[in-house]
């Protein structure tokens, strides 16, 4: 054996300030009151930042309207574009204290910040830069919709902005996003990169704060488009209240996907692809293979070798290369996590964590698995957003299919099989938005997202995520 030696990346490379305004018209404001956003493997508190009240959201949906009238729908296409392009190789340039930033507001590993995240967000505005002057040949008749007004979540707090962000520049939109409560660094670094960017004034603000700030800016009566990414609950109070509205509206809600593993499967490969699909950015993740369903045959087999790798996993500082799960964003998620773990061993499902050392401070969770799963559980049926995988078994494809549709979400799915065939049959009969195929996790701008049922409607990325941005 061998001592284990830490390899964190130098937190020097980021200069975070004590306090941050509003981003509203290209200039940072302050507001009448402010909270903070803590570093959530350490409960160390990082800034302290404006909170927007109805008055400041005012003020950004004006600036956004006027930018949008005067400047950015009137601009040709191609230089639009240019804007894009540019603020997409700012942020490769600044990848490094992006990923930086992003790993000690949000908890989730380096390793992922770095690899995953950062070069996403990139690829996202690249890739609808080179939209913005070929609309014609995603519709007919390309027009932009107006005001934007988008509010996203925690997990994937950067790129969840360049999902929103940049189909709607590129579509000749202006924004105004609401970045988490316990995430907003990244959103105000993206503020400084707009500047840095030349972007013209209003285009794109930022008003940060928690849910109250969110439910101003999405009822706000400027606003002709509502892009919201989050909880099912919380999407449902939207859907409400824009109903009879003028306003369109897109909800990327919440998932329970099924991770299917047929006996045919690659083993070892197929425990990566769990592993990747629930451990993943501390399975924080709206479309995370939380319900694994294995056939029968194979479950000992499988859930043997699934232990011995999850005892490989290495829990800790976020800042560390080695890290495979970092922290848990928030004292309240973790809260929730934990109720729902104790939901499931009071159910009577088997709970399993391989031995792990937790930091003393901070927030943080084991990775976990539940053997004896019922599909009534709680933990098959609701999002429990954390580290905690249900195991379900199947005998025929046909089961597999009704178990893994068995939820009101449908966001979605993974299967593992070497039969091309038996990936079709699935697929067609998946009621997922995506379905992956002997992988999980994968992502690319062109490659449209989204879900059914409870999950959602509307598309985000590839051509698809156009059509929520223009008339
Ligand atoms: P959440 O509580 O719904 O929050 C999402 C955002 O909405 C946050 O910015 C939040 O503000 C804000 N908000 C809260 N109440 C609001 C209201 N009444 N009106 C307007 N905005 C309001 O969700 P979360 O727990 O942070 O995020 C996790 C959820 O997001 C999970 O269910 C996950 O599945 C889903 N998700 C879905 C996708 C997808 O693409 N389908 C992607 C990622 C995440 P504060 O948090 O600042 O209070
Ligand atoms: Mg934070």
């Amino acid at each position: 054996m061998f001592e284990y030696a830490p390899a964190p990346e130098s937190r020097d490379i980021v200069d975070i300030k004590a306090s941050y305004g509003l981003f509203i018209d290209g200039e940072f404001v302050d507001a009448d009151s402010s909270f903070k956003t803590v570093d959530p493997a350490s409960e160390e508190v990082l800034a302290e930042i404006a909170e927007a009240d109805a008055t400041d959201v005012d003020r950004a949906v004006t600036a956004a309207r006027k930018a949008y009238e005067s400047v950015w729908s009137q601009l040709p296409a191609t230089e639009r574009a240019k804007y894009l392009f540019r603020i997409a190789r700012i942020i490769q340039e600044r990848s490094r204290e992006l990923a930086v930033l992003e790993s000690i507001d949000n908890g989730k590993p380096i390793r992922e910040s770095r690899d995953v995240d950062i070069p996403l967000v990139a690829a996202h505005f690249f890739y609808y830069a080179g939209w913005a002057d070929k609309l014609e040949f995603a519709v007919r008749d390309p027009r932009p919709i107006g005001v934007a007004a988008q509010v996203i979540p925690w997990n994937f707090p950067l790129l969840m902005l360049a999902w929103k962000i940049a189909p709607a520049l590129a579509c000749g939109n202006t924004v105004v996003l609401k970045p988490a409560e316990t995430t907003p660094l990244t959103a105000l670094a993206f503020a400084e990169i707009c500047r840095q960017a030349d972007l013209p004034p209003g285009v794109v603000n930022i008003v940060t704060g928690a849910g109250e700030t969110g439910r101003a800016l999405v009822e706000h009566e400027g606003v002709d488009k509502v892009a919201f990414t989050g909880s099912t609950d919380v999407g449902r109070q939207i859907a409400r209240s824009v109903a009879g509205t003028a306003k369109r509206l897109t909800l990327e809600l919440g998932g329970k996907a099924a991770n299917v593993i047929f006996d045919d499967a690659p083993v070892d490969q197929a425990v990566e692809g769990i592993v990747n699909g629930i451990f993943f950015n501390q399975g924080h993740v709206c479309c995370a293979g939380s319900r694994l369903l294995v056939q029968e045959s194979i479950a000992e087999e499988l859930l043997d070798r699934l232990k011995t790798r999850m005892a490989t996993l290495r829990v800790g500082d976020p800042l560390d290369k080695n890290t495979d799960i970092g922290a848990i964003n928030s004292a309240a998620q973790l809260e929730k996590i934990r109720t729902l773990s104790a939901a499931g061993e009071e159910e009577g499902a088997t709970r399993w964590s391989p031995p792990c050392e937790l930091p003393d401070r901070g927030f943080w969770f084991a990775p976990t698995i539940f053997t004896g799963v019922a599909q009534s559980h709680r933990i098959a049926r609701e999002e429990i957003f954390g580290p905690v995988l249900s195991v379900l078994t199947f005998r025929t494809p046909q089961e597999a299919v009704e178990k893994a549709n068995n939820t009101p979400y449908g966001l979605s799915a993974g299967v593992w099989t070497e039969k091309g065939s038996r990936i079709l049959w699935m697929a067609e009969r998946l009621r997922a938005g995506v379905v992956w195929a002997n992988t999980f996790n994968k992502f690319d701008p062109a490659s449209p997202f989204g879900g059914y049922k409870e999950s959602g409607f509307g598309r985000e990325g590839g051509r698809h995520g156009l059509e929520a941005y223009l008339r």
